[in-house]
């Protein structure tokens, strides 16, 4: 399988979006706590890694655990608001380590848009560059953008922006807003959007990039909202593939391995024929309607087989439907390869470390962000000191 690793290489950041999921914390990684974590990736067959945060390329040892990974055998991806990545020295310093793909993140190609949801103004134009030096510097370049209440109207704007001006991104990756955590939680109302804001802008968005010859994938939406694109659905896919992800958080919650990737259901949902293979309404945070889902009555397998015969994902070995269907049928049954079981039994390796200057930094970082958050009309997510650990 194909799976995927995620280590949090820092939680803090240069911007002060008002729906971070994952805020800074007092918590510290160097290269000796983060090589564990590599290494347990390669231990479990993963095909790869992605550096993460808060914002990672602030640590000053990106390029080295980067290239760390990839000596490991690791195919090794940053997700970054692309302030760095946009020096094109520092592109090629990453490309050089070793890093193979960059995701930056945009969420609006509206100038006033970006800076509303970033916090900070002139962030679009930067992250703009970065597509450009990062391509310049021999990596591959994807755009990730969280869908949310501002954003939500002109999805498919922003691909057609992007297609036209960066013609070098080639994949798109969608994500819903999660509103269970971090300052998301507690700005809930201001910017987690209602599934039929964006039906429309995403199904245009998508249709465009389908019809260019593009690649995207999209998470946190139920198959109901993706019409004919329901094989994008990352929830299905990883559904369909029997495949886990293992997020390395840099915080109290520390290592989350996901198997299972079904979120809530509405009591509509038992009629769907979507249901097996969807991952239904990503509602942790109660912040969304289940009232909103729609039961399908289609047929599923033109979704499975657009997954399992996917020329681009040469992994899965399991390209005929009959055989999908009986391995589905037997994972389902707890008989076969369950989904999780590639990686074999769990290893409890500590993420980062609680240090007394990450203690100062964390706090000096909170008495800023708290002026950030008066200013910008935002509430500020509760001390991580005081979550329990
Ligand atoms: S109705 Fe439920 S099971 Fe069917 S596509 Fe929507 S969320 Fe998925």
């Amino acid at each position: 399988m194909a799976n995927l690793g995620y280590i949090q290489v820092v939680r803090h950041c240069n911007h002060f979006c008002g729906f971070c999921s994952n805020p800074a914390t007092p918590y510290v990684h160097d290269l000796a706590s983060m090589r564990p974590l590599v290494d347990d990736f390669v231990r479990r067959g993963y095909f790869g890694v992605i550096l993460t945060g808060g914002e990672p390329t602030l640590h000053p040892d990106l390029p080295a655990i980067a290239r760390y990974a990839t000596d490991a055998g690791l195919h090794v991806r940053i997700i970054t608001n692309g302030t760095r990545l946009a020096d094109p020295a520092y592109a090629r310093a990453l490309a050089a380590a070793g890093v193979r793909l960059a995701h930056v993140s945009i969420y609006s190609v509206r100038p006033e848009v970006e800076a509303r949801l970033r916090g900070h103004a002139g962030t679009l134009t930067t992250a703009l560059a970065a597509l450009d030096s990062a391509h310049a510097a021999g990596l591959e370049v994807n755009v990730n953008c969280v869908i949310n209440r501002h954003n939500a109207d002109h999805l498919d704007v922003n691909v057609r922006y992007l297609t036209r001006h960066h013609p070098q991104v080639r994949h798109f990756v969608w994500n819903n807003l999660d509103p269970s955590m971090g300052r998301a939680e507690v700005n809930q109302a201001q910017f987690t959007p209602r599934l039929a804001d964006f039906e429309l802008s995403l199904e245009r968005a998508l249709r465009h990039l389908h019809k260019g010859g593009r690649t995207f994938r999209v998470e946190k939406v139920p198959l109901c909202y993706l019409g004919s694109f329901g094989w994008a659905s990352t929830e299905t896919r990883k559904i369909v593939k029997g495949e886990e992800r293992i997020v390395h958080f840099l915080d109290a919650k520390q290592t989350v391995r996901q198997t299972d990737w079904g979120h809530v259901y509405a009591e509509g949902c038992a009629a769907c024929t979507l249901r097996e293979i969807c991952g239904g309404l990503f509602d942790r945070g109660a912040a969304y309607d289940p009232a909103e889902l729609a039961p399908q009555f289609v047929d599923p397998d033109p979704i499975v087989r657009a997954i399992i015969e996917d020329p681009d994902d040469p992994a899965y070995p399991l390209r005929d439907l009959a055989a999908w269907k009986a391995a589905f049928a037997a994972r389902r049954a707890g008989a076969g390869e369950a989904a999780g079981e590639a990686g074999g039994a769990d290893a409890v390796i500590a993420v980062g470390r609680l240090t007394e200057v990450g203690a100062r930094r964390y706090q000096a970082k909170r008495r800023h962000e708290a002026k950030l958050a008066e200013q910008r009309g935002v509430a500020q997510e509760p001390d991580a000191d005081d979550e329990p650990a």
